[in-house]
């Protein structure tokens, strides 16, 4: 009887070890180094017309993983991409991870919805509802400095994300101009640029 009370208190161990290392840090190497180049400093933005950037630029992006959400790591990438996105000389309305080198499904958006129009990240961010109801309005582009376009958008978006405060998942329903960010930034989670989408000029 003691002899299987000491298995099954093993057995529970174990399963709880299993349990709790379900999700361990999986950023590369060569991610850490690029977010360790610029520490608490905004990062290079990747142009589309050089040759590796546009590598990276059009790759499709992995998601994090919940321990990589709650990494040191991670936060610094938030804070690099936020000064990189408000830096007065280059500034934009929204980012993607790929722009700074990190193909990961990783976004800020600055939320003209909201008061005060704060930028806000969304992490392993996906849009699972277009409305068929379009606006066509001009978009640039960090990565295409110089650069303007009309693009055809979805007027209301639903976008499903992990929140990067509470890791929790969530969604959310967005309309007008903010979600024509949404949907060029995370157009750039799947390799698209907003050049792939160009409407003919009125
Ligand atoms: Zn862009």
């Amino acid at each position: 009887m003691k002899r299987l009370k000491i298995l099954l208190y093993i057995c529970i161990t174990l399963i709880f070890a299993a349990g709790c290392s379900k999700s361990t840090l999986s950023f590369t190497d060569g991610e850490i180094e690029i977010i360790n180049k610029y520490p608490q400093q905004k990062m290079r933005v990747l142009l589309y017309n050089d040759k590796s950037d546009s590598l990276i630029l059009r790759q499709q992006t992995k998601e994090f993983s919940s321990a990589d959400l709650q990494s040191d790591i991670f936060k610094n990438l938030k804070t690099q991409m936020l000064l990189t996105v408000q830096d007065t000389a280059n500034a934009g309305v929204g980012i993607a991870a790929p722009q700074v080198g990190i193909s990961r499904r990783l976004i800020a958006v600055q939320r003209f919805d909201k008061p005060d129009e704060p930028f806000e990240f969304y992490a392993n961010v996906y849009i699972v509802y277009c409305s068929d109801d379009k606006r066509t309005g001009s978009e640039g582009c960090l990565s295409i400095p110089g650069r303007r376009g009309n693009v055809e958008r979805s007027e209301t978006v639903i976008v499903k994300y992990i929140d990067t405060e509470t890791l929790k998942p969530q969604t959310d329903t967005v309309s007008g101009f903010t979600a024509v960010i949404f949907q060029h930034e995370v157009d750039h989670l799947d390799g698209i640029l907003y050049i792939d989408k160009l409407q003919p000029d009125a």
